[in-house]
């Protein structure tokens, strides 16, 4: 599984709809002057993958919908189109769409163009091996450097998370307890 293309309008810097492809399934990489619209790019792809854009407030919405002189919008979308040739997601399709939408007042998922809950997506991603809470897939700016300074037990807990067997040792501890 691999993702062939994003599509976005409206997120932040992103007015007119916009699509990126193809990927490779191996490396890519995304090169643009300063404030050209790389960090909000993967921004996207983490607003449609990760929980950590869960039950946003209203003003957290407008942050993310394009704000330009005279041409702001009123709602948002970024689409990722999937390679599921391996059947990692698991849906019985070569290729899924998953598409996340924002308004002032709401935001929804659709699957496939059909409205899904919260819930059904971030199941959905589990399964298909997707850390949600800590998306090590998009390495952040900076993140380099802090995991070069971190100490070792820090680095330690960060790659039982990655692993996951983090899940496993708070569950043993849980059993522990009784
Ligand atoms: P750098 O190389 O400096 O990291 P970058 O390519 O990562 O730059 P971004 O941070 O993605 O750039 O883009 C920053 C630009 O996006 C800024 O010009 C900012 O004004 C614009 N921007 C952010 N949010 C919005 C919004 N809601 N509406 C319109 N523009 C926005
Ligand atoms: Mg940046």
């Amino acid at each position: 599984m691999y993702i062939k293309k994003v599509i976005i309008e409206g997120f932040k810097s992103y007015r007119e709809e916009i699509t990126t492809e193809p990927f490779s399934p191996k490396v890519n990489v995304v090169v643009g002057a300063n404030g050209s619209g790389k960090s909000n790019f993967f921004h996207a792809i983490r607003f449609v993958l990760s929980d950590m854009f869960q039950n946003l407030r209203s003003e957290d919405r407008g942050a993310l919908l394009h704000e330009g002189a005279g041409h702001s919008v009123v709602s948002a979308f970024v689409e990722i189109v999937f390679d599921n040739t391996d059947n990692r997601i698991p849906v019985d399709k070569e290729e899924v769409r998953l598409r996340r939408t924002v308004a002032s007042k709401k935001d929804e998922y659709y699957l496939d163009g059909k409205h899904v809950s919260k819930t059904e997506v971030m199941n959905l991603l589990e399964s298909a091996g997707f850390s949600r809470s800590n998306p090590y897939y998009v390495v952040q700016q900076g993140k380099i450097a802090s995991l070069t300074l971190m100490k070792d037990s820090e680095r330690l807990d960060l790659l039982k998370e990655i692993g996951g067997t983090r899940v496993y040792e708070d569950r043993r501890r849980e059993s522990l307890k009784i």
